[in-house]
């Protein structure tokens, strides 16, 4: 029989292909999701790619009692935990949604896994929990800073909130970096609400014609071309991440019961760079212009990857080229 896995946020961008990989390394992803910030048309991709639809339960992580029938009925070996709200400019407009929803949501998914024995969690982080970093590449040891944002704070406190109980939970903490690109195949991919924060969804429509132009925010920043540096990490090389994570919580392989891992490809690359690589890979202008600095921004992060690479045995395998011809391959087949 194959290891049942929850995948709560099972429907959203990362969770959708997370979902996939589960699927082809031999486990039953479950999903839970609550529509919240997903769409039900990820079924039919995750269907059209793995040619099945997977167990979903539509509710809230944060339904005691709904989480806990559907917990009780699977008996997983293990549970990855997406479901979070993940705007940092709503989460600074709506904090207590934000700290309700992420913290809240841990909190009662933790109760619940304690009552059924269940001692093994996959834990959604960021990058943003280095606020600004003193040293560059950041490594999982690198001082965390005041979150820059309620967002950043609910990745930070829900880190203290497994560590602090590390006597009876098994945690692989993944701290994410900047996940773009789509299933190569272009069956899922992310879909934003309404006008996307992100750069990627923002210069994809901007290509497609749904947006005018891109507007890079900020050319003055003390970086090579004065826009800011992210880690982008295509979102396979990411959902893959969690299959390591899981094998080595079900293995019992873990050396400690918390464990962090920065999943992320090592590069940087300026705002100017990616769209002069979404040009050249795709063959296509991308119209923008400079703009103001956004409130809130990092002036430049990536990742160091020695420990992921070395601990976990993971590494990311794709290109920034295939993450943006990936991406502007979904955009596509959307639009
Ligand atoms: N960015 C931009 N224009 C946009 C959206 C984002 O110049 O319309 C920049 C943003 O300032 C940051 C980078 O792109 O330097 C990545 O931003 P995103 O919101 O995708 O991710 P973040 O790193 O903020 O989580």
């Amino acid at each position: 029989m194959k290891h049942k896995i929850i995948v709560t946020g099972g429907l959203g961008f990362i969770g959708s292909h997370t979902v996939v990989c589960l699927h082809e390394a031999g486990f039953e992803p479950i999903i839970i999701d609550n529509l919240s910030n997903s769409e039900a048309s990820a079924m039919d991709g995750i269907e059209q790619l793995i040619g099945y639809k997977p167990i979903w339960a539509n509710i809230d992580v944060n339904d005691k009692a709904a989480l806990g029938n559907v917990i009780k009925e699977h008996q997983p070996q293990g549970v990855i935990h997406f479901a979070a709200f993940k705007a940092v400019g709503e989460s600074v407009e709506k904090p207590l949604t934000y700290y309700r929803n992420n913290v809240g949501g841990l909190i009662t998914l933790m109760e619940v896994l304690k009552e059924e024995n269940i001692d093994n969690l996959v834990f959604s982080s960021s990058c943003t929990v280095y606020g600004e970093p003193d040293e560059i590449p950041v490594k999982e040891s690198t001082q965390t800073k005041m979150a820059e944002s309620p967002y950043g704070a609910t990745k930070q406190i829900g880190e203290i909130i497994l560590k602090d109980n590390a006597n009876w939970l098994n945690t692989q903490c993944l701290r994410y970096f900047n996940p773009i690109g789509a299933h190569e195949s272009g069956f899922i991919g992310e879909l934003p609400i309404g006008v996307p924060n992100n750069l990627i969804p923002y210069l994809t429509q901007t290509v497609a014609g749904i947006r005018k132009e891109l507007t890079v925010f900020g050319d003055d920043y003390n970086t090579t071309d004065g826009t800011c540096i992210r880690d982008y990490i295509h979102v396979m090389d990411l959902a893959e991440a969690h299959v390591f994570a899981i094998n080595r919580l079900i293995n019992g392989e873990q050396k400690e019961p918390f464990e962090v891992f920065n999943i992320g490809t090592g590069n940087g690359s300026s705002v100017l760079e990616v769209i002069q690589a979404f040009e050249k890979a795709n063959g296509i202008p991308v119209p923008h212009k400079i703009g103001p600095r956004r409130a809130g921004d990092v002036i430049q992060v990536w990742a160091e990857t020695t420990k992921v690479e070395h601990v976990l045995g993971w590494k990311a395998k794709r290109t920034l080229e295939t993450m943006l011809k990936d991406a502007w391959n979904w955009q596509t087949k959307l639009s």
